[in-house]
């Protein structure tokens, strides 16, 4: 049990790191002054919300299992209701980024307690932003009330996730720490979490691949997890999240497949002026540079590597460059359309950076 006072709101948040400490739920409950619960969901994962309710007995208030990508607005509503008619005091979400959205949006609108317990590397249990999207449009709010208050990292959830999802995750996580090492807030002590998130899948994740259910090698990819999540909470992010939010939010990608094809690319943009941050990513991943390093890894791993592999066109390239540019933000190496629209063209065709 770790209590993390990291949360940029000033607000500690526990967090268990643990196999089987799904099983305990109602000890966090009672900690929290709580008794009903409802669990959260996708549809994918109703298997996994039922072992909690069955666990948690009648402190179950029920279970919610329409979770879905971008925490659109109507699911929150369909879940308020089910709060409503349950009188559930709490929430848990079991899941990726995605399901503890929909807790957060729920806590948003109540104030709920929320637990979590994330079964992929996404890193969103970590933060108090919320992303929603309402009528195909996305927008994203940091409120200090949408952190969760208790996280519990159980590794043998994090075992079913699919095999190409696990590397794309793991990418996304890795691309937290990356930007976290340049960052223009950074510490010794952000950065000595980044280095030691990249070292855990560096070495973690060849050996999930090698065996998925290995829940050794799967709870090193969740620490790394952990500390990739911590990053992204502790720093500000720069142009690979806002370039992957954009290409995410403009074009309807998928979230964890976006970040794992542009990090090789911004890593290497960026580590053009950073690149005394980011030399020991590349001793981490064996190779001369870091952006080379986590394109090979990828590679080696089998995550997507082009971007028209998505569905995306040319064309919509030049879209997302424009929208790119339009709010200015800081980056360790300044860009502008140009530079933004080579990089997404190398992105595009899947060129080793
Ligand atoms: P996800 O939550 O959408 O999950 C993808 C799919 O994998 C779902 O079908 C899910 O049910 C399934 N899945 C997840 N874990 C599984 C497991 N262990 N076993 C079997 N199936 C499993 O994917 P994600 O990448 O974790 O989350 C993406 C979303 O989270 C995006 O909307 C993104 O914007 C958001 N996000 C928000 C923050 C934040 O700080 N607010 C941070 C990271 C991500």
């Amino acid at each position: 049990v770790f209590h993390a006072g990291f949360d940029p709101a000033g607000q500690v948040v526990r967090v268990r790191f643990e196999r089987g400490a799904r099983r305990d739920l109602g000890q966090e409950m009672d900690a929290l002054g709580v008794s009903r619960a409802l669990i959260l969901t996708t549809p994918q994962q109703v298997a996994q919300g039922q072992e909690i309710v069955q666990s948690l007995g009648d402190r179950a208030a029920g279970l919610f299992s329409g979770a879905a990508m971008h925490t659109p607005v109507e699911v929150t509503e369909e879940a308020m209701a089910e709060i409503r008619a349950s009188r559930a005091d709490c929430t848990i979400a079991i899941g990726g980024g995605s399901t503890i959205g929909l807790g957060k949006a729920i806590a948003y609108r109540t104030n709920l307690p929320q637990i979590v317990l994330p079964t992929t590397y996404a890193g969103s249990e970590a933060t108090p932003v919320l992303g929603q999207t309402e009528n195909g449009v996305k927008t994203t709010l940091k409120s200090p009330g949408v952190q969760p208050e208790v996280v519990v990292y159980d590794a043998d959830l994090i075992a079913t996730l699919p095999v190409d999802l696990t590397v794309t995750s793991a990418l996304n996580a890795m691309a937290h720490s990356v930007e976290g090492l340049y960052a223009r807030d950074a510490s010794r002590l952000s950065s000595a979490l980044a280095l030691e998130g990249i070292r855990a899948f560096a070495e973690g994740l060849p050996r999930v691949i090698a065996a998925p259910t290995d829940v050794v090698a799967r709870e090193e990819t969740l620490f790394g997890a952990w500390l990739c999540g911590t990053v992204l909470a502790q720093v500000g992010m720069a142009l690979h999240h806002k370039l992957c939010h954009t290409l995410g939010g403009t074009l309807n990608l998928p979230h964890a497949e976006t970040h794992a094809i542009v990090l090789p690319h911004t890593t290497a943009f960026n580590e053009f002026v950073a690149g005394d941050r980011l030399r020991p990513v590349a001793d981490l991943l064996g190779s001369d540079t870091a952006g080379g390093g986590l394109f090979d890894l990828a590679e080696k791993l089998g995550a997507p590597l082009a971007l028209k592999s998505l569905g995306v066109s040319e064309s919509d390239l030049d879209r997302v460059a424009e929208l790119a540019v339009q709010n200015s933000y800081w980056n360790p190496r300044a860009f502008e359309r140009d530079a933004v629209r080579a990089l997404l063209q190398d992105a595009y065709e899947g060129k080793r950076p």
